[in-house]
């Protein structure tokens, strides 16, 4: 971490300055001027607190926290976490049945689309439109994937695209290691994201509701599981899928930033690469998806496997959604320099 306090603000500003293109594309530009000119109009207590010179944008605790707010806020946001990978073990005492098997995978695999579909693309990045009943299903499957409510899921995500790889990302490999984008944040403890910048999702109060009680879904889905199918199918098909999914966006906060090819010149360190894309559904191919983070697809050609695009066209061709974002014929091919005159 010490890494993270040396790098220069001015530097990477002064990178992203001088890149002015991704700054004009961000997906947030817009949204952050907004902001810049009106209060955000939710109190945001954790950094109405903070002195004047800490960066606003941190999401690490700030010095002046006490070790009893840190240690209380990091069981907070890690207890569910701990609780379903120790759930999980619990197969082994009990075994499985044929039907805890069979409805595995099949649970893996909406987990894993509800993820990026739902927590990323539609929650994150607005990339389709669906009707509000919709979005209000998409919320509950989304909270009981157990990665917290997607209002909270959607605010750090910005915020990873606002300072991807800079030192404000929460996740970033380069600023904090491998580890620590990881799982490692998860537990540092983080301050409140910018509730401003989901400003947009706050419009709903039924999403508002359901970012606070967002364990309800869960609790739900492991009741339907256990009178189902009784304490095997909650250790196998809730816990463990759960924990599955937690590190398949664990592997792309941290592994799509660091192994892979660079298409796009970002101003970041996102790479794509064909394994990852096929583990995560899609979001494998990260520096597409930062280069134009707007486009319900990340995977831009057709040989680029993008399991999570094919189910959006597939909702859309239902009339299940519409609107759907797709990446421009112009930002296809990797910007060239002009010849010189
Ligand atoms: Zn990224
Ligand atoms: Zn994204």
């Amino acid at each position: 971490m010490s890494t993270t306090h040396d790098t220069p603000l001015a530097v990477t500003a002064a990178a992203r300055a001088a890149n002015g293109e991704h700054l004009k594309e961000s997906p947030y530009s817009s949204l952050m001027a907004d902001l810049a000119e009106n209060k955000p109009d939710v109190p945001i207590a954790a950094h109405s607190r903070q002195p004047a010179e800490m960066p606003r944008s941190s999401l690490l605790p700030s010095p002046y926290r006490s070790w009893p707010w840190i240690l209380y806020n990091s069981a907070r946001g890690t207890w569910f976490l701990i609780l379903i990978h120790l759930g999980a073990l619990g197969v082994f005492f009990t075994g499985a049945t044929w039907l805890d098997w069979l409805l595995f995978p099949a649970i893996m695999y909406a987990r894993g689309l509800i993820t990026t579909i739902g927590y990323h693309r539609y929650f994150a990045h607005r990339s389709f439109k669906t009707s509000r009943v919709g979005q209000f299903v998409l919320a509950c499957l989304c909270c009981a994937n157990l990665q917290r409510g997607p209002l909270w899921w959607a605010a750090i995500h910005r915020h990873h695209h606002r300072h991807s790889d800079e030192v404000e990302d929460a996740h970033s490999p380069l600023q904090g290691g491998f580890l620590w984008s990881y799982a490692g944040w998860m537990f540092a403890t983080l301050e409140d994201p910018d509730w401003g910048s989901v400003r947009d999702l706050r419009r709903y109060p039924e999403l508002v509701w359901l970012e606070r009680f967002w364990l309800l879904p869960g609790l739900l889905l492991a009741g339907a599981c256990w009178l189902v199918g009784g304490w095997s199918m909650v250790w196998l098909d809730f816990c463990l899928t759960a924990a599955i999914a937690v590190h398949g966006a664990a592997v792309i906060n941290s592994l799509s930033h660091m192994i892979g090819s660079r298409r796009y010149p970002t101003p970041d360190q996102s790479r794509n690469s064909m394994l990852l894309a096929i583990i995560t559904l899609g979001d494998g191919w990260h520096n597409n998806h930062h280069h134009y983070p707007h486009a319900a697809q990340a995977g831009f050609f057709w040989w680029e496997i993008d399991g999570s695009f094919r189910l959006i066209r597939l909702l859309e061709r239902l009339g299940l959604v519409w609107g759907v974002r797709r990446v421009p014929a112009h930002k296809l091919q990797p910007a060239v320099r002009p010849p010189l005159a």
